[in-house]
């Protein structure tokens, strides 16, 4: 609820038509993307219809006109002088009961207003105002088998390459090198035709799925078993345990007795790889569509169209596709269910992981989350009794689990971060043909630049921050405002040409691994080298073909992948993870860690994880170690609990920021006098961990509760005072971080 300096118009400002005066009038509420806590009466004019609950409405808003939703018609007692709607957009409702419901409790839960909550759930097209209807399909296939004209030579071509690719579409095919003209003139000749659902012409055989084992059939068998009734089910198996293997059976039955599927996945899993074993599983069986970040507004609302009218059977995709209207769902499933990516972080910082809950809960379906390293506040709700627990305790193909070994780098030689135990093993394993994946969690060369002889750092001018040094291309660039600028020579308080690395990113440990081993080759993977979805899956096409190499990356590297020639995982600084001062960090660096781990030895060839430390005795590291997640989660949830924190209490933060710090802090420390008195503690305002970001202070309010009622009562009651000038603020309920 970041709200601007924009003040509120009110839309019944003008001299329109005075409600009180006619009864017969027709008056309906409308919700309007617009950071306000109100819906506002407009009057429906005699040449339009009455528009349905959930449709859009194109109303008058201040001096402009905007797109809202229609939330309540028939209104009973409109309040002063009526704007008019000036169009109704659609005749049925584009959003189902289902969503209005949900919508209206995320206001509540959120605490968020309707008209952004609406706008947040609706694809942008349709925000917008593009009808709400399939284009026609633009893809095509043959008429007849057989066209010979010899002489047409383009044309000719065309026939053979759809007679192969039945379904492609206009621009696979002008991709393929053909005009959008010869398509033209075949089509009006007859040869060819466009069809409307290009994946029933796609005749590939689906793959036959492996004999499901005990521990998968079992949660195959819960998850399908309760069809009409509301469950949810944490399946945590370990890594390459088959967990995506019991999503797909328990899909397939859900499919075969014609309900749709909802698959959320994490943003950095959302690859053509996870595309094709969909494809490959449900090839003529059922139809899958994805939403991916590459897709136009058009197409990600095709998608929405085409599930809402049952015209797909599967969605596959990230945090908002938890928002797709379905005509009949019948299960939902989140996969690595713990990721942070299911939390959006601006705007309305809903969580997707949650919002299906609320949804599996409203719909009566059962919803699957499945994770190696399952969130603690799933874990919490499994000992509560809310969530029923499923297993799988090894690995699919028999493989063993990785062994782990801690390195004590206290006092121990290193070359750019690679102790000499370390390279020893790293050496063994490359021998032996095998690939080694080494883990740091920071881009870059080194994320200080020091003056040996004064001790200036390079800091960002902007924020609060330490510049990293780039070396390809050279460059010192803030991680926090994106800032860039040239690598100075000389130190800018001394002037003394003494300025040094200090230190550890991926580009160094790179250049570190390739002076060490220079006959294998290192391949980065990290933000910088690899941005894209099909970059990476380039980069792992190459790793998965070739043979003996290194490669070193950030978390890009740690989540999902399957390598079958990675024996050895080296993860270079396990304690900056747990040393950062955010309540979540343990748990989201465990997490790390054992994603990472799981990418070694997940075929014949027994793996080995090594772990560099200088702290080796942390009470953290050595329990996950030696009990595994499951036993670092149980004792992590003890502590949280014991400190008040969540899941056992619930916590919202309340943020402001403004140029002036002290506007900032005086708009959190009203906040907080509303708060008195209402049963809940308020810590705060401090500063936040990153005080200043891109020239803006920040300041922050935590507040905890007993119970999840009281944090809401509280919020309810709180009415912030007046948003004056630049300050932003906003609230987050189950804050993913505190930083
Ligand atoms: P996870 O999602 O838990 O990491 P996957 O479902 O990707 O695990 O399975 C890991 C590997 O084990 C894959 O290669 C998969 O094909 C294989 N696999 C899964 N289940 C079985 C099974 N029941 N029998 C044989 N192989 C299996
Ligand atoms: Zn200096
Ligand atoms: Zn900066």
């Amino acid at each position: 609820m970041s709200t601007g300096p924009e003040s509120p118009q009110l839309p019944f400002a003008g001299s329109d038509t005075d409600a009180e005066t006619d009864a017969g009038l027709r008056v309906i509420h409308v919700a309007v993307p617009r950071p306000l806590h109100a819906v506002y009466d407009y009057l429906v004019p005699a040449h339009l219809p009455l528009p349905a609950v959930g449709s859009r409405v194109e109303v008058p808003f201040g001096r402009s006109q905007t797109i809202g939703i229609c939330v309540a018609d028939k209104v009973d007692n409109p309040h002063g002088k009526l704007k008019a709607v000036a169009a109704v957009l659609d005749e049925q409702p584009i959003l189902p009961g289902d969503l209005l419901d949900l919508a209206h409790w995320m206001t509540r839960y959120y605490h968020h207003p309707l008209g952004e909550v609406l706008a947040t759930l609706l694809p942008n097209a349709a925000r917008k105002g593009a009808p709400f209807k399939l284009r026609p399909s633009d893809c095509w296939r043959v008429c007849h088998t057989e066209f010979d004209n010899p002489r047409a030579k383009q044309q000719q071509a065309l026939h053979t390459y759809l007679a192969e690719h039945p379904g492609s579409s206009g621009a696979a095919v002008v991709a393929a090198g053909f005009s959008r003209a010869v398509l033209r003139t075949m089509a009006k000749a007859g040869h060819i035709e466009m069809v409307d659902d290009p994946d029933a012409y796609v005749d590939l055989q689906p793959e036959t799925p492996p004999q499901a084992n005990r521990e998968q059939t079992a949660a195959i068998d819960a998850v399908t078993a309760s069809t009409k009734s509301y469950a949810t089910f944490l399946l945590e198996g370990v890594t390459g345990s088959g967990k995506t293997e019991v999503y797909l059976q328990a899909i397939a039955k859900h499919v075969a007795a014609h309900r749709q599927v909802l698959v959320l996945v994490p943003e950095i899993a959302l690859t053509p790889q996870t595309l094709s074993r969909f494809q490959r599983r449900f090839a003529g069986i059922a139809r899958v569509a994805m939403l991916h970040s590459n897709l136009s507004d058009l197409e990600r609302l095709e998608s929405w169209i085409k599930a809402s009218q049952g015209l797909v059977d599967i969605v596959v995709g990230t945090r908002s596709a938890v928002f797709t209207p379905f005509k009949s769902l019948g299960l939902i499933v989140v996969d690595e269910e713990h990721d942070s990516s299911y939390k959006q972080q601006e705007g309305l910082r809903y969580s997707a992981r949650d919002i299906a809950a609320k949804r599996a809960h409203g719909l009566n379906i059962p919803l699957l989350l499945g994770s190696a390293t399952p969130s603690l506040e799933s874990l919490h709700n499994v000992t509560l009794g809310r969530y029923a627990p499923l297993s799988l305790a090894n690995r699919a193909t028999g493989a063993a689990m990785p062994t782990y070994h801690l390195i004590d780098m206290r006092g121990q030689q290193h070359t750019d971060g690679i102790s000499d135990p370390l390279s020893h093993v790293i050496r063994r394993h490359l021998k032996a043909g095998n690939q080694v994946l080494v883990f740091l969690n920071r881009r870059g060369f080194a994320p200080t630049l020091l003056c040996a002889s004064c001790g200036w750092q390079a800091q960002c001018p902007d924020c609060d921050a330490r510049l990293t040094l780039h070396r390809s291309p050279p460059q010192l660039t803030c991680h926090h405002c994106t800032k860039r600028f040239p690598e100075p020579d000389a130190c800018e308080a001394c002037g003394k040409a003494a300025l040094m690395p200090v230190g550890l990113g991926t580009q160094r440990s790179e250049a570190g691994l390739q002076k060490l081993f220079p006959e294998v080759p290192v391949l980065r993977i990290d933000r910088d080298t690899t941005r894209s979805a099909r970059a990476l899956e380039t980069k792992l096409e190459r790793i998965n073909s070739g043979g003996s190499c290194l490669l070193v990356g950030t978390q890009m590297l740690a989540k999902g992948h399957h390598f079958p020639n990675v024996t050895l995982v080296a993860v270079l600084n396990a304690d900056a993870g747990f040393l950062s001062p955010d309540f979540r960090a343990p748990e989201r660096t465990a997490q790390l860690i054992v994603q990472v781990a799981g990418r070694a030895g997940r075929e014949q060839k027994p793996g080995e994880v090594w772990i560099q430390t200088y702290q080796p005795e942390s009470p953290a590291l050595t329990q996950l170690i030696q009990q595994g997640y499951a036993g670092f989660a149980r004792q992590e949830l003890t502590l949280r609990t014991q400190a008040g924190m969540p899941p056992a209490h619930p916590m919202a933060m309340l943020r402001a920021d403004a140029a002036d710090p002290g506007k900032a802090h005086s708009f959190l420390e009203q906040c907080k006098q509303r708060l008195r008195n209402t049963g809940i503690s308020v810590m705060g305002p401090v500063a936040a961990p990153l005080a200043r970001l891109a020239n803006r202070h920040r300041y922050q309010l935590m507040l905890l509760a007993p119970q999840r009622t009281h944090l809401h009562l509280a919020l309810d009651r709180l009415d912030p005072p007046q948003v004056r000038g630049d300050l932003r603020w906003s609230i987050d309920i189950d804050p993913y971080d505190s930083l």
